[in-house]
């Protein structure tokens, strides 16, 4: 059976052969993308070859893109230890021309290795394609030969402008173009729909990868202009191909997060390997330890309060193993054992990464404990609406540094929601008197967790299953 290493060098050497010129992985703060939080997908170092201002010495290209999805368009923070095929830091093996080849080869290509170099089973594989590309279409049916019922036609997504599951844009103008993406079917023992289906949100029928079809600069008054030179931007989670070729039906089943999950396990005291707090921790170790890797510090603003978040999120599931110690900055040793080879740059950083991690984790050991028992009491209160109130929500965020998504996961656990606006209110009325006594210059109380580095009031919008609220995210 391949281990999680092998697929990524099979990849890699596949398109090789033929004739892609294998790419590093950018770093997952973007380099020249000011208005994006992190890398988010594969396309992201690439975005100035798309628009024309940079020209690479070469037309196909190959990479392994670490990708953070926790902030910004994408945050798929949410959904870890909810379902069996999202992380918030993953890989993303990708193939790309740029105005070489098009649909065809790049679908050829991927069902090659799929099912010949990789031997899946193309009767578990189905695909969709944009309801309006007979083109994709027709290859998938003619030249593949999948048969037509597992060909679906996907449109566009409810009422959004030009949104749809299978159609691309980078911008509301510039290049966009139809997607086609393969999916793998679990099995009917696993709860899921087909894609396109009510119930698709499942783990039953996992997309696996995503091929994009550059082909279209979209104007401002919505015209598609065909591109003079078409381009593909593919990308395949490494971890939901390792899952199908281990024949394994999570992510979290693969030898690289069994790995991870049975040092956390050690590390915690835990028997029971299928605790979902060991998954979360074993996620969330990948995104801190690379972001510190990749130059993010914890902080109380923008990139460094999506650190602390996630560092936070991973002590509370340490708490409730029962650990009211350090740990969590432990588990940089197996991480680098598991992953220091594909990426030497947390061998060369892995003092400096066990060193913030540690020291984010003794920060929060002195208001984690006290702020749990906090917790309770407040969910008690939750009586009938089912609500934490916002005043004990920002209490819990002020007093003892519980991010508010922090509080609002740990209160979905219970069944129970957060009051948003109240919270914004509270955080509000804080804001007033800090001014307010400043004005007077008088010596004010800041919270300790913002004494450090209030900065200027600024929102972050994030989105998270609490609703669409703006977050404060000082
Ligand atoms: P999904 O619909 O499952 O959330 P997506 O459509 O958002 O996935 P894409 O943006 O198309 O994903 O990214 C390309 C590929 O990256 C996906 O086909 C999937 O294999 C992988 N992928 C996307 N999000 C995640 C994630 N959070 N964790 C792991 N792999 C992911
Ligand atoms: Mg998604
Ligand atoms: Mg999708
Ligand atoms: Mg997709």
């Amino acid at each position: 059976m391949k281990t999680t290493q092998e697929i990524r060098q099979d990849f890699l050497d596949f398109f090789r052969d033929r004739g892609h010129t294998v790419v590093p992985s950018a770093t997952l703060v973007p380099a020249s993308d000011p208005t994006l939080l992190f890398t988010n997908s594969g396309m992201v170092q690439f975005k100035n070859v798309f628009l024309g201002s940079e020209k690479p010495n070469y037309v196909r290209a190959v990479d392994v893109q670490r990708c953070l999805r926790a902030g910004g368009k994408h945050n798929d923070l949410d959904q870890v230890g909810y379902t069996a095929r999202h992380h918030t830091f993953f890989e993303m093996l990708g193939n790309w021309s740029f105005g070489d080849y098009f649909k065809r080869d790049a679908i050829l290509w991927a069902w090659e290795l799929l099912t010949g170099v990789w031997g899946l089973a193309p009767e578990r594989l189905l695909v969709t394609v944009y309801h309006t590309d007979d083109e994709a279409f027709g290859i998938w049916r003619d030249e593949v030969g999948v048969p037509v019922e597992r060909i679906v036609r996907i449109g566009d997504n409810k009422g959004a402008p030009y949104a749809s599951d299978n159609f691309w844009q980078m911008a509301d103008t510039g290049p966009c173009g139809p997607c086609t993406e393969i999916f793998y079917d679990h099995g009917a023992h696993v709860a899921g729909g087909p894609p396109g289906s009510p119930d698709e949100d499942g783990d039953r029928f996992i997309e696996i990868w995503n091929l994009v079809f550059m082909q279209f600069d979209r104007q401002p008054d919505g015209t598609l202009l065909p591109l003079p030179a078409p381009c593909v931007d593919t990308g395949m989670g490494l971890e939901r191909l390792a899952a199908v070729l281990q024949h394994v039906h999570s992510n979290y089943e693969i030898d690289l997060f069994q790995h991870l999950i049975k040092a956390a396990a050690a590390l915690t005291a835990t028997d029971d390997l299928a605790h979902g707090s060991l998954r979360v921790i074993a996620d969330h170790i990948r995104a801190c330890a690379f972001l510190v890797a990749d130059g993010v510090l914890p902080s109380n603003e923008g990139r460094g309060y999506v650190l602390r978040r996630i560092i936070r999120r991973a002590l509370r599931h340490g708490w409730m193993l029962g650990v009211r110690g350090a740990f969590f900055h432990r588990m940089v040793e197996p991480l680098v054992a598991e992953m220091g080879q594909a990426y030497p740059e947390l061998v060369t950083r892995r003092d400096t990464i066990e060193a913030a991690l540690g020291a984010e984790e003794a920060r929060f050991a002195e208001t984690l404990d006290a702020g749990m028992k906090v917790f309770e009491e407040v969910a008690a209160r939750a009586g009938d609406t089912r609500t934490l109130a916002g005043e004990e929500v920002f209490r819990l965020y002020d007093t003892y540094g519980f991010p508010v998504d922090l509080t609002a996961d740990i209160a979905r656990e219970r069944g129970l929601g957060v009051d948003m606006a109240g919270f914004e209110s509270a955080m509000q009325a804080q804001r007033e008197r800090a001014r307010a006594a400043s004005q007077f210059g008088g010596a004010i109380t800041l919270p300790s967790e913002l004494a450090s580095s209030l900065p200027p009031t600024r929102f972050e919008g994030y989105d998270s299953h609490v609703g669409q609220a703006r977050v404060l995210a000082i």
